[in-house]
C-alpha cells in the first residue's frame, strides 16, 4: 500500500455552472465535461491531499514521462440516475482494482481505495446534475493516472497524477456492428499489457481498426497474436458467441482484459439458465458453426454500450453474416443488466453503489 495521511478532500466549487449550455438529447460521447474534477498527486514517494476543483485544463512539463513514455492507465465506469433521483454506481471496486492492477504492470504506484471511492462519490455528489435519469442515460466517469515527472529518461516516473473527469453519455441505440477477424495485426501478446487498462493499447488499435473501417466494418476481433486462431475482444469490448443455446467467451489471461461487464454478463447469464462456457474458441469453430446453422449470436460486451450486437463478420476474405433471431441473448442480457444498473431490478449480487 503507497503511504498517505489525509482523509480530507480540499474542494474549490465553481461559481458557475455549464450544464444550461448542454444539449442532454445531442450529445456527443466524450466531449463534454462536467463542473468539476478530482485530482491527486504523488510526490516524495506519497499521495498528497486530494482536491476537487472546477473542470480546466492543466499546464505540465513538455518532458513529463507521460508524453514520451505513455506512462499512463486509465478506468472507465458509469453512474445512473434513478427516477426518484438517487445516484448509483455499478460495481465500483471492480474499477478500483482494476486500475491499480493497471498501474502496478506499468510501474505506477497504487492508489489508496479511501481516496478513490470518497473522491469518486464526493465528485458525484457535487456534479449530481448531470447525471441523467432514464434507462441508458449515464454520466461516463474517467479515472487516468499519468506520469507527471519533468524527465525524458526512460525509466519510471517519481511524480504522478491521479485525476477523475466526468462526461455525460446519453442512451442511444449504435444498432448491430460489422466486424473483420484480425489476421495481421494484435492488441497484445503473452507477456505483454493486455490485460491492463494501459493507455497506449488503444493508440495502437486505432490504424488496424481504421484499416477495417475502410472496408467497411466498425471494429475488429483481435485474436491471439501467434496464430491469429484464438478470438479474444472485439474492438474495445471483450466478446461473446452463442453457439446453439451455449454462450462461450474466451478465458482470461495476460491477454485479455478483465472487463467487468463480461464478469457480469456470465453471472447473469448463469442466473437465467443459460449455459455458459468459458474456455478458448477459436475462427474455425465460430466458421464452421456458422456454416451449420448452429452460430445465433456474437455479442461485445463493455460499460460503454453494455451489449454490442454483431450482424456480421470477415475472416480470410470470406463474409459471414449471423442470423436474426428473437429473444436474442443480447437483447435479454443488456436489459438485466440496465434494470439493475438503474436501479429498476433486484440487485441480488449486490453490485450497485449509492453515491
Ligand atoms: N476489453 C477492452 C480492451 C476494453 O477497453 C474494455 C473497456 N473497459 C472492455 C474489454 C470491457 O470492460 P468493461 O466491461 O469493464 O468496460
Amino acid at each position: 500500500m503507497t503511504k498517505h495521511t489525509s482523509h480530507e478532500i480540499d474542494i474549490v466549487k465553481s461559481d458557475t455552472t455549464k450544464i444550461d449550455a448542454v444539449d442532454f438529447d445531442n450529445l456527443t460521447f466524450g466531449r463534454t465535461f462536467t463542473d468539476h474534477m478530482f485530482i491527486c498527486d504523488f510526490e516524495n514517494g506519497e499521495w498528497q491531499t486530494p482536491r476537487i476543483m472546477p473542470y480546466q485544463p492543466m499546464t505540465m512539463d513538455p518532458s513529463a514521462r507521460v508524453f514520451h513514455y505513455g506512462q499512463a492507465v486509465f478506468e472507465g465506469m458509469k453512474a445512473y440516475k434513478d427516477d426518484d433521483g438517487k445516484v448509483w454506481l455499478f460495481r465500483p471496486i471492480d474499477n478500483f482494482n482494476r486500475i491499480n492492477k493497471s498501474a502496478a504492470r506499468l510501474a505506477m504506484p497504487e492508489f489508496p481505495e479511501d481516496y478513490f471511492m470518497k473522491g469518486l462519490t464526493t465528485l458525484l455528489q457535487m456534479d449530481s446534475a448531470w447525471v441523467k435519469p432514464g434507462k441508458g442515460n449515464s454520466l461516463y466517469i474517467r479515472p487516468f493516472i499519468i506520469a507527471t515527472d519533468p524527465a525524458i529518461s526512460a525509466s519510471p516516473s517519481n511524480n504522478y497524477r491521479f485525476m477523475i473527469i466526468c462526461a455525460p453519455a446519453k442512451a442511444y441505440y449504435t444498432g448491430k456492428i460489422r466486424v473483420l477477424i484480425a489476421e495481421e495485426y494484435s492488441r497484445s501478446a503473452n507477456g505483454g499489457v493486455g490485460f491492463a487498462k494501459a493507455a497506449g493499447n488503444y493508440a495502437a488499435q486505432f490504424y488496424p481498426t481504421s484499416l477495417a473501417q475502410e472496408k467497411g466494418f466498425q471494429q475488429v476481433i483481435w485474436t491471439d497474436a501467434d496464430t491469429h486462431e484464438r478470438l479474444e475482444e472485439a474492438g474495445t469490448m471483450n466478446v461473446f458467441f452463442r453457439i446453439n443455446d451455449t454462450l462461450i467467451t474466451a478465458p482470461l489471461s495476460d491477454r485479455i482484459l478483465d472487463g467487468v461487464t463480461r464478469r457480469s454478463i456470465i453471472q447473469l447469464a448463469e442466473d437465467n439458465g443459460i449455459e455458459v462456457q468459458v474456455r478458448p474458441i477459436t475462427v474455425t469453430e465460430i466458421k464452421e458453426a456458422s456454416k451449420n446453422g448452429s452460430l445465433k449470436e456474437i455479442f461485445g460486451a463493455g460499460t460503454a454500450v453494455v451489449i454490442s450486437p454483431i450482424s456480421a463478420f470477415e475472416h480470410a476474405e470470406e463474409l459471414f453474416e449471423l442470423p436474426n433471431i428473437e429473444n436474442s441473448y443480447a437483447d435479454t442480457l443488456k436489459d438485466k443488466m440496465l434494470s439493475i444498473q438503474h436501479n429498476m431490478a433486484e440487485d441480488k449480487h449486490g453490485w450497485r453503489y449509492m453515491v
